[in-house]
């Protein structure tokens, strides 16, 4: 998954190019920049790459989640249906508009079940946000279908799957916006930055403005600029911009080698039957920055987490089901509402209202679901060496359960 692996001389002279003219905010300065535009190079770059019309760099991913809502006019009182597996920062960014997370199933895809979206929809439902966990999607044609249906946004957060497709179109692409992080252990890096991606000129210039204070950037110079609405800074610099567009040149070839990673390492799992493997949508390519797989019982995974903790080896073999981050078992402060401010009746009370909602369909696939990050720098050995030990581990666990029976 991670671009920071391969961080380098591309890198480095992308960086010295903006630290040689001094200019390191992304606005204004013309002269003194010498025509270094790093912020929109790298938005050029990605337009290109993943295919939208338009691209809005952020200061993060999560910044660019709170910049999508707010373009496209979720806020006070709306519900966002999102999916009880993601990572903190999905929720955090439908709180920050005013908004309310309405979490709901996944199903094997890792990802939103839309049977469940369907049962969750209100009247005051706003927007579906499916997060393409772990390198691989959504079943984005029946989200789409649900949202025709019922006049929905689709936001997608494809912050963890730069690079996948559904059906020949980017990840982040395909609804009415999307997002990616470039935080540190992305799949591309600024060290800390994130894009809105659109194809609706009207969304796009709303981010453009919101980004940076509500500046329309019609003026002759930032003094001049106009205000149609409050907006805040979620700008990205120079420096950070310049480190992503040295990495978005090298995505496509830590796709290739996430791949055959990935490959690799699978073979060793599919040899034992009781594995089974995260459902990928028909058309979806996944961009196998895990691999994402099941043993058949709680127990048994419980036991394989125990086992590869015992060896040693369990960093990189990812448990959500117990992770304070990922999984809403251990989302204690959202369901406390812990907020530093006051917030609405409405938000807290379908915060509380968590603590009493049974997920037991994402429990069932959660508690069974291990993830293997790759990384671009393991050996052919490496692999094999990983892969072995896994296996092993896991038919250990195998045969003390028949024994136990
Ligand atoms: C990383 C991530 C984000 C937020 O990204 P930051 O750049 O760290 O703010 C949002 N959603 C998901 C699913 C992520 O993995």
């Amino acid at each position: 998954m991670p671009g920071y692996e391969l961080f380098g001389e591309e890198e480095k002279k992308e960086i010295n190019d903006v630290l040689e003219t001094g200019i390191l905010m992304r606005y204004g300065f013309d002269g003194p920049r010498k025509g270094i535009w790093k912020a929109k190079e790298l938005e050029q770059a990605i337009i290109k790459r993943f295919g939208c019309k338009y691209a809005q760099l952020t200061s993060s991913g999560t910044s660019a989640l709170t910049t999508a809502m707010a373009a496209l006019g979720i806020g006070f009182g709306d519900e966002v249906i999102m999916p009880t597996f993601t990572f903190v920062a999905s929720f955090e960014a439908v709180l920050s508009v005013g908004a309310i997370p309405v979490l709901v199933d996944i199903d094997e895809t890792l990802t939103l079940d839309p049977a469940a979206v369907r049962t969750a929809i209100t009247p005051k439902t706003k927007c579906i946000m499916p997060v393409h966990m772990c390198g691989s999607m959504a079943d984005l044609d029946a989200l789409k279908q649900i949202c025709t249906e019922h006049k929905l946004i689709l936001l997608e957060d494809a912050c963890q799957s730069i690079g996948a497709s559904y059906k020949g179109r980017s990840l982040g692409t395909i609804g009415d916006a999307g997002t990616f992080s470039f935080d540190f252990v992305k799949t591309i890096t600024c060290a800390e930055g994130g894009v809105v991606m659109t194809n609706t000129e009207d969304t796009y210039t709303k981010a453009d403005a919101y980004t940076d204070h509500g500046h329309d950037h019609k003026g002759v110079d930032r003094g001049a600029d106009l205000h149609p609405f409050i907006g805040y800074n979620y700008r990205i610099s120079e420096l950070h911009a310049a480190v992503g567009l040295a990495q978005i040149r090298k995505v496509d070839t830590f796709l290739d080698m996430q791949k055959k990673n990935y490959d690799a390492l699978r073979a060793h799992l599919e040899k034992i039957p009781e594995v089974s493997f995260r459902e990928v949508p028909e058309g979806g390519v996944d961009s196998c920055s895990f691999v994402s797989w099941f043993l058949p019982t709680e127990e048994l995974t419980k036991a394989f987490v125990a086992e590869m903790k015992e060896q040693g080896i369990l960093p990189g073999n990812f448990y959500w089901y117990v992770n304070n981050w990922h999984y809403l078992s251990k989302w204690d402060h959202l369901k406390q509402a812990a907020t530093l401010h006051n917030i609405s009746s409405d938000q807290r009370s379908a915060l509380l209202k968590l603590n009493e909602t049974k997920f037991t369909a994402s429990d069932a696939i959660m508690s069974r679901c291990i993830s293997t990050a790759i990384s671009l720098l393991w050996s052919e050995e490496q692999i094999k060496e990983k892969g072995e030990r896994m296996a092993a581990a896991i038919n250990k666990v195998l045969k003390a359960q028949m024994q136990h029976a």
